[in-house]
């Protein structure tokens, strides 16, 4: 690629492995970045082998294993009875095999923490406190602003999450559709639930209209809870308005006991809630010098639990194509094309998938009998994707 610096908006998930991956490949980069530090903030994040695929390469093999926990499976129960549907087995499970990577539960917090020391390590410059509102482009330069900086750019990297403001400047606004979901979630210290095995597992609980996901992060220590209900409308999409524990009680209150002791374990204080809504696929997600990645350019309902996924896999095809193409504009174009299709997959079984775990009556019957024969293969089909070989077929073609 021509010389000059790449700059990256966002030190989210996104943001900071697609720093480290463009550093590792001989670019120079920096991070701009709204808040003033890594919060520890957020729920559990689960790290298929898709994505820890991506982190190893990148060099965070140890220091991912030492703040995750690892699960062999995945159990599916009954809402009511408590009765086991299926289990699904997650990556760790075939650990003999020597190429396959593991599946990993982690906490947001700590996840970014482990990115940010991977940055500060490599020399990455990361501006905190600097919020960017606009991107410009022409065809040979971009620059970003906001309210104290401007700066030129080669290229410019919108990892700015779900309400992006590089997408703005780059795009007509998108208008999300409320999905009729929202989801509720928290974190309980193991120490308070006082079944063992509970606090141990993950479990997908799926029930009529709704479901619950929980499992460990914190290395044990804690468990994050999320469940999905429904609601007639809705009108901000945000991670972070506070939800009230009792009413989430109340929703969930004929569920198996295991469920009433999990939300009742919920900080009030911590008992967050939000609308879950569907973005339309964006037809480009690059104009001249800008790009996007992430949840920027296709942010992705939570039932497959891929979109921090998507962002890590996009951040290495994006450095690997400027890279092997050697300029912005075939190196954009390549980018698009290996990942466009990818993601708008993605977020199509997401979606998909909201609608079967909330299936009712014989559906939800021929659903469980489906999920005992072939779950595991459909999982397998994401989990096991391998963006650098994608890169290859796409080069090679
Ligand atoms: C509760 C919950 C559970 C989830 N579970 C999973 C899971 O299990 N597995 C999974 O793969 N995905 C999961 N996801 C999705 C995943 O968290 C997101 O897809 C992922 O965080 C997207 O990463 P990103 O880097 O694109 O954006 P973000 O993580 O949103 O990061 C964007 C960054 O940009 C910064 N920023 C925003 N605007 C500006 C600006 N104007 N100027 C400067 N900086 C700015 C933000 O402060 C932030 O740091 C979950 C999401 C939620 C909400």
């Amino acid at each position: 690629m021509d010389s000059g610096q790449v700059l990256i908006v966002g030190a989210g998930i996104g943001g900071l492995t697609a720093a480290l991956y463009l550093h590792q490949l001989g670019f120079v980069v920096q991070v701009y970045e709204q808040t003033v530090r890594t919060t520890g903030d957020g729920a559990g994040i689960q790290l298929s082998p898709n994505a820890t695929r991506v982190l190893h390469q990148v060099g965070l093999a140890s220091s991912l294993a030492s703040i995750s926990s690892k699960p062999s499976v995945i159990d599916i129960q009954h809402w009511r009875t408590g009765r086991r549907i299926t289990n699904i087995r997650l990556a760790s499970g075939v650990e003999a095999d020597q190429s396959s990577f593991p599946y990993y539960h982690v906490h947001r917090g700590d996840l970014l923490a482990c990115l940010t020391r991977a940055v500060v390590d490599a020399s990455i410059p990361v501006h905190r406190g600097k919020r960017i509102d606009n991107v410009g482009v022409t065809e040979t330069q971009a620059w970003i602003s906001g309210p104290d900086t401007r700066e030129n750019a080669s290229l410019v990297v919108g990892a700015d999450g779900i309400h992006s403001s590089v997408r703005r400047s780059l795009f007509d606004p998108d208008e999300p559709i409320f999905s009729g979901h929202v989801a509720w979630r928290g974190i309980i210290s193991s120490k308070s639930i006082t079944s063992k095995t509970l606090a141990t597992r993950a479990v997908l609980w799926w029930g009529p209209k709704k479901h619950v996901v929980h499992y460990p992060v914190h290395n044990g220590q804690d468990i994050n809870v999320v469940c999905v209900d429904r609601a007639p409308h809705w009108t901000n999409e945000s991670w972070t308005e506070l939800g009230d524990q009792k009413e989430l009680a109340a929703a969930f209150g004929d569920w198996h006991d295991d469920i009433a002791q999990l939300i009742d374990r919920i900080n009030p204080h911590f008992c967050f809630r939000w609308g879950l809504f569907n973005h339309a696929p964006l037809k480009h997600w690059s104009r001249g010098r800008v790009t996007l990645l992430g949840d920027a350019c296709h942010p992705t309902l939570p039932y497959l639990a891929q979109g921090a996924a998507m962002a890590i896999e996009d951040s290495a095809a994006l450095a690997q194509c400027l890279k092997q193409c050697g300029s912005v504009e075939k190196g954009l174009e390549a980018y698009e094309r290996v990942r466009r299709k990818r993601a708008i997959r993605i977020q199509r079984i997401s979606r998909r998938n909201g609608h079967i775990f909330h299936l009712t009556g014989t559906s939800a019957w021929a659903r469980n009998w489906a999920a005992q024969h072939m779950g595991e293969r459909i999982l397998r089909n994401v989990h096991d994707y391998d963006v650098f070989a994608s890169i290859n077929r796409y080069f090679k073609d």
